[in-house]
């Protein structure tokens, strides 16, 4: 964790620039006793910059767009004042918003650790689980409700009520949710909510659609950024120039050279799903594999499998890519080279967390120079020059530029356009899902919302 990243609040008109008051520990925030027994309890000292910044207006029940990625300690910054305010009470209070099943897990994880000694209950309403137990979940008198906007809008269409008790909405990772065209969704349950109520949405980037959403929706926010959208710094990345059938050989080569947690990531579902079944057969290091056509159940089981060390390698598609919080991950591999800049950012965001070494290395085939030319321009010279490898009997050998060039081997990125096969598939990602929010939404950077669930 970054305690000394740049942390500004600005009100969102413009209208002029205030310094966030320096917090510098949590006992300066009036909290409940519980709640500082709960901090102590897991090991939070001292606040991150956007806790510092984002906790007190958050108190006093000013609307707020933080501008944090994950990583940066963003979901106490938002659940810390959401159970100061809900301790002890008996009623729904707040509902937090969630792109994918597996961060609103990790968020549900957060609230009742931090808010186990103030009382706070939490149910999490996700895909891919019967309804009955999201029933079962709602008897039981949450005060939170961690949602994922598809499975809220089901209940809604069955015109469940508890919606118009809400008086905290929390919208985590917006420009994700904008992403998966989940905002048409966002949208209707916005409507079901009370007008009279405390918003929290929190972005990685922003653009004008996301800022337009919040203008929408948030009265005179107070806009809380810290640092910029910046790739792991420390995270040592490396660009291999290979042939599409000498990827797994040079995959194969980089696990057998690991020895820690791997995070290898492809394009499509059923990418995933063949790179784990031929890995399996030919290796016998424990891996799973994470998409979303998988069933709720194996989710969790991947997720929290890779996450308690059960298994080394995670093979993904981009729903692992954001929002994951897994300690010490040794390396994040793009088997497949992201199609979006800030996918890349986000997928090697997973490695070198908080103080930790991590490398991340990319495979780069002859159709992909378009797309690391993009990468390029996002984060400038952090990113290497490619290295032609080719891969013999599993053994990796490193070409010289020469030797590349003389093999007919390509050195560098070539520079060509888009590659056609992405223009026909309108640019999705995750692969050809039936995600629910496919084809909703509106465009955004020229880039047509991905499935709803990659
Ligand atoms: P987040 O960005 O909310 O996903 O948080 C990233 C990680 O930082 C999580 O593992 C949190 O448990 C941890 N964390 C959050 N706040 C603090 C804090 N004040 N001190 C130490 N660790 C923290």
């Amino acid at each position: 964790m970054n305690a000394t990243a740049a942390t500004a609040v600005t009100p969102a008109s413009k209208a002029g620039t205030t310094t966030a008051q320096a917090v510098t520990r949590f006992a300066e925030f009036p909290f409940h006793d519980a709640i500082f027994a709960d901090l102590a309890d897991a090991g939070f000292e001292i606040p991150t910059p956007i806790q510092a910044a984002c906790i007190g207006p958050a108190l006093e029940g000013k609307d707020i767009i933080g501008l944090a990625q994950t990583g940066t300690g963003k979901t106490a910054a938002f659940a810390l004042p959401i159970i100061h305010r809900l301790a002890r009470r008996m009623e729904l209070g707040a509902l937090v918003l969630a792109p994918t099943r597996e961060l609103a897990a990790q968020i549900t994880e957060a609230f009742e650790k931090l808010g186990k000694s103030s009382g706070v209950r939490v149910a999490t309403l996700v895909g891919g689980v019967p309804m009955n137990e999201d029933d079962k979940a709602l008897r039981s008198w949450p005060n939170v409700i961690v949602a994922t906007p598809g499975r809220l809008n089901d209940h809604i269409n069955y015109g469940t009520k508890f919606l118009s008790d809400v008086e905290v909405l929390v919208i985590d990772e917006a420009d994700r949710m904008h992403d998966m065209g989940f905002i048409p969704q966002v949208r209707k349950i916005q409507a079901a909510l009370p007008q009279k109520r405390q918003t929290m949405m929190f972005t990685a980037t922003m653009d004008k659609e996301i800022e337009t959403i919040i203008r929408q929706s948030m009265r005179n926010p107070a806009r809380i950024q810290v640092g910029a959208v910046a790739p792991a710094q420390r995270a040592r990345q490396q660009l291999f120039a290979v042939s599409e059938e000498d990827k797994t050989p040079l995959l194969v080569s980089l696990l057998n050279d690991s020895v820690g947690r791997v995070l290898v990531f492809l394009r499509t579902k059923r990418g995933v799903d063949r790179l784990r079944r031929n890995l399996s057969r030919s290796m016998h290091i424990p891996m799973t594999a994470l998409h979303g056509d998988m069933e709720q159940e194996h989710r969790d089981r991947a997720m929290g499998g890779f996450r308690d060390g059960r298994f080394r390698v995670l093979i993904a598609t981009d729903i692992a890519a954001r929002g994951i919080d897994v300690a010490n991950i040794e390396h994040v591999i793009n088997y497949d080279f992201p199609q979006h800049a800030e996918d890349y950012v986000h997928r090697i965001g997973r490695t070198a967390r908080q103080q930790a070494e991590g490398v991340a290395s990319s495979f780069v085939t002859r159709m992909d120079g378009f797309y690391v030319r993009g990468v390029r321009k996002l984060i400038g010279d952090k990113l290497p020059a490619t290295v032609p490898v080719l891969v013999k009997h599993g053994c990796v050998e490193v070409l010289s530029p020469e030797q590349a060039q003389a093999q007919g081997h390509f050195v560098n990125e070539p520079n060509h356009d888009k590659p056609k096969r992405d223009n026909q598939r309108g640019g999705q990602r995750g692969g050809g899902g039936r995600g629910r929010g496919r084809g909703r939404g509106g465009q955004r950077n020229g880039r047509k919302p991905a499935t709803a669930r990659a």
